[in-house]
């Protein structure tokens, strides 16, 4: 069995994390993610075959594909974050809002934000406790009670702006920090991945908008490159904290430092179960860590992929990460090195016998 140091995918060292970064300090609240398809474009123009831009603004890049019907294999990875939409200004710098995807105005109150293309620094402002009546202190915020305050310089922010969370990113030690994990890493693993394509698959990259809104993105990338399987890669919440439950926390969903994980059921899909078999076998065999992401919440773009025109073969594969749609996420180094392993060695050895299996 081939071993997984004689693929030619190299360890992720301070170029990937740079990368990482870069992406991760980059602004793409969902229907404006241009910072972000700057620097995809940018990395993976050099190694596709061809790149472009469809109308909803996905990234659409192919490699490969050797032979007379080589196996087409999409590669999922969202470039948006969630934030929020200017909405209205109500002069001397003070502005009302809608939050963009999953985000409620608990997770907003209080929190420094970036705002529009020049990353002007804003905060939502909280009366102070000092002035807060009892009654008030229970008071559950609505999004319509928050303002975003930048300061009195009129005309820089225009209605329709998005802000995100004003987060730089760190590495501390084996964990990385910072905003927009959930997916910059999937999207710096999606552009690796490219760089080191197997050139016996064709490879069918897509960089997909609007995905926390409603997996809109993926949905017209899967119809466009009309794929014979798809990996979604994502970063999934780890709700792995030791003391959430009386003795013990037994109702994770995912750890840090227990390898990428591998989707069954989400809320938005059935995976297809050759291909879970498929992951975990490889997984297995070359000795990479995983985990089996628990069912329940959330979802990614197979959502809408494996639903595309005849049905499309899904799974997920993620990263976790603490913290997701909150001003810093954290990481483990060694989830996402598990995870490019996991999925380059897949890649590799992936033929169309593994859809021609029992279900
Ligand atoms: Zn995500």
């Amino acid at each position: 069995m081939l071993k997984v140091n004689e693929i030619s995918l190299p360890p992720i060292g301070d170029e990937q994390v740079k990368l990482l970064e870069r992406l991760s300090n980059a602004c793409a609240v969902s229907g404006d993610e241009g910072e972000v398809r700057k620097i995809v474009m940018e990395e993976i123009r050099p190694y596709a075959d061809e790149v472009k831009v469809d109308a909803l603004g996905n990234v659409l890049a192919t490699r490969g594909g050797s032979g007379e019907r080589p196996l087409r294999v999409m590669l999922a990875a969202h470039m948006d974050e969630v934030g929020l939409m200017i909405t209205s200004d109500e002069g001397e710098g003070i502005y009302r809002f809608e939050s963009v995807g999953g985000t409620s105005a608990t997770d907003l109150s209080g929190k420094v934000m970036w705002v529009g293309k020049e990353h002007i620094p804003g905060v939502i402002g909280l009366k102070p406790i000092h002035l807060l009546d009892p009654a008030e202190s229970k008071r559950q915020f609505t999004i319509d009670s928050l303002r975003l305050d930048i300061g009195p310089a009129t005309g820089r922010v225009k209605i329709g702006d998005r802000a995100a969370f004003a987060t730089t990113f760190i590495q501390q030690g084996p964990s990385l920090r910072g905003k927009a994990l959930d997916n910059r890493l999937g999207v710096a693993t999606l552009i690796e991945l490219v760089k080191h394509a197997s050139p016996h698959i064709e490879l069918q990259a897509a960089f997909t908008v609007q995905e926390e809104i409603g997996l809109r993105g993926a949905r017209v990338a899967a119809f466009s490159f009309n794929p014979d399987m798809a990996i979604i890669l994502d970063s999934t919440p780890a709700y792995d904290l030791p003391t959430w439950d009386i003795d013990e926390n037994v109702r994770y969903n995912t750890r840090l430092g227990a390898g990428p994980a591998i989707y069954v059921a989400d809320s938005g899909t059935l995976y297809d179960p050759r291909l879970v078999r498929y992951m975990v076998e490889i997984a297995e065999g070359h000795g990479i860590p995983y985990q089996i992401r628990q069912p329940g919440g959330g979802g990614t773009d197979a959502g809408s992929i494996h639903k595309q025109r005849v049905g499309v073969p899904s799974i997920s594969v993620s990263v976790p990460g603490r913290y997701h749609h909150s001003p810093a996420a954290i990481v483990r180094l060694s989830d996402w090195q598990h995870t490019m392993d996991l999925v380059a060695t897949a890649l590799f050895l992936l033929t169309s016998e593994v859809l021609a299996d029992e279900r």
